[in-house]
């Protein structure tokens, strides 16, 4: 299975720059260094992906003329990665038919407290405002075709949060990771490219340093692995200096191909 990858946002839960941030990285001009919240539109076997709906959604649609969905993958449940549901709403009105949702029993929990509004009432899993056709993961690890894409799934927690990865053939997109277990490093044997998050120099409770993603990506065994879900401490060009040749820093708008 071949695809592509575009990353549509890198930054972390304030997004880069940071408001009323002053700092190096903040004030840049260096395009590299703009960074919308963490979201990705992965292409394969002829369909469009979206992986989470940050508040920056509606800019990132229009900044990359993001007319067509086929669905849409959620993480988890954090405003960062969630934020933008709600304007899910126009490609109902374009495509005339309710945008199919992949998440877990957990992130539909808390969506259904978060987003009340839009989920009453629900009719056969269906939102009626939104059109919203929100599709359960059936455990913590399995596979699911999902759109014709063939989808392999994944759990892992951020505190007490349940997160889940994604992959598609070689490649796979595991944000906001903290603890893991052994079965996630098996889910991930045999990958070529991983999508990563990492937050900055220094480890956090939420988040894998630097150190820890490179350590990660090693045990995985993936080719090249790309950092994402970025704060403000880590310049582009900077880092991208300190990693090793397989580990790279993602930026808004790259692409990747697996
Ligand atoms: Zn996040
Ligand atoms: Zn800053």
């Amino acid at each position: 299975m071949h695809g592509q990858f575009q990353f549509i946002g890198t930054g972390g839960s304030t997004g880069v720059p940071a408001i009323g941030c002053n700092c190096d990285v903040c004030t840049s001009t260096l395009p590299q260094n703009k960074r919308l919240r963490s979201s990705g539109l992965l292409k394969a076997a002829g369909k469009t992906l979206l992986i989470d709906v940050g508040p920056d959604f509606r800019e990132q649609a229009l900044k990359y003329k993001i007319d067509h969905l086929d669905g849409v993958l959620i993480t988890h449940p954090h405003f960062d990665h969630v934020g933008g549901l709600d304007d899910l709403r126009v490609y109902y009105f374009i495509q005339k038919h309710a945008l199919p949702c992949l998440l877990s029993q957990e992130s539909m929990d808390d969506l259904k407290l978060r987003y009340h509004y839009m989920m009453r009432p629900l009719e056969h899993g269906k939102s009626i405002s939104a059109q919203i056709d929100f599709q359960i993961l059936e455990s913590d690890f399995g596979h699911q075709e999902f759109q014709g894409v063939p989808i392999q799934y994944m759990s892992y927690f951020q505190t007490t949060t349940k997160v889940t990865g994604f992959r598609v053939g070689s490649f796979a997109y595991v944000s906001d990771i903290r603890e893991y277990t052994d079965e996630l490093v098996r889910s991930l044997s045999g990958i070529k490219v991983l999508v990563l998050s990492a937050l900055r120099h220094v480890p956090t409770l939420m988040h894998f340093s630097l150190e820890e993603a490179i350590a990660f990506a090693r045990r995985v065994g993936a080719e090249t692995t790309y950092l994402t879900h970025i704060a403000h401490d880590l310049e582009y060009n900077t880092t991208n200096a300190l990693l090793p040749p397989d580990v790279r820093m993602s930026y808004d708008g790259m692409e990747i191909y697996f």
